[in-house]
């Protein structure tokens, strides 16, 4: 059997995205869908849902390292600005934050999908673009469309709105899945783009 048809080819690799709640009030579920269908991604499963207290909060905390990691990457995004933090303990930190996303993401309709393709989770992350807009690079989605910052959210006392939640590595793109989709809820299918994207010999052009 050729690599390209093995179930563990990298084309079988699969991510989660939440257009959240600003992606959808600032008119840019097109955009958004776009920016990932048009580099070859294929969209392998979609809902659209207001989401419960219940399931936010279990969606950043399946991963037990989140807290740690979200408050120091939160505490370096100060230091590397050369600024004060508000707090010094990390999961002092994620505690609130996590409190401010719950609110955040449960305020209107998101809608969530699994995106199929070859190296999924890091080109949709190099694609969606940093946590914080400010730093975010030009050309990704939070870069281009959203201006906030960790200053003005705790200034505020707020979740940094960036309009999409992208899984952050393979163990965390499998639990998101399972956590949001049934199985059956998300679809084997083949795209004709495929063919130009992943088949070795580029059979079946000339007719
Ligand atoms: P990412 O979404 O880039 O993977 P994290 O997993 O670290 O980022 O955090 C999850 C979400 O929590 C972020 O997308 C953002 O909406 C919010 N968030 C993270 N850190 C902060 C912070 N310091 N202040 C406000 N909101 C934050
Ligand atoms: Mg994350």
């Amino acid at each position: 059997m050729k690599s390209t048809t093995s179930n563990n080819h990298p084309k079988f690799e699969r991510t989660l995205v939440i257009i959240k709640p600003d992606g959808i009030q600032r008119s840019l579920i097109g955009e958004i869908i776009g920016r990932y269908e048009r580099v070859g991604m294929k969209l392998a499963a979609m809902k659209m849902m207001v989401p419960t207290a219940e399931l936010i909060e279990k969606h950043y905390t399946l991963d037990p390292e989140w807290r740690v990691k979200t408050g120091v990457k939160t505490i370096k995004g100060y230091t590397d600005k050369g600024m004060t933090p508000p707090e010094t303990d990390p999961l002092k930190v994620t505690e609130k934050i996590l409190r401010n996303l719950v609110n955040y993401m449960t305020k209107g309709p998101a809608i969530v999908m699994v995106w199929q393709g070859a190296h999924a989770i890091s080109i949709v992350r190099k694609l969606t673009g940093g946590t914080e807009p400010l730093t975010s690079d030009v050309g990704t989605i939070r870069g281009d469309f959203v201006i906030d910052s960790y200053a003005l959210t705790d200034q505020d006392g707020r979740a940094i709105r960036n309009l999409v939640h992208a899984s952050g590595s393979v163990k965390e793109a499998e639990d998101e899945i399972a956590h949001w989709f049934k199985p059956q809820e998300v679809i084997d299918y083949r795209l004709v783009q495929e063919g130009i994207l992943y088949d070795v010999n580029l059979d079946g052009i000339l007719e």
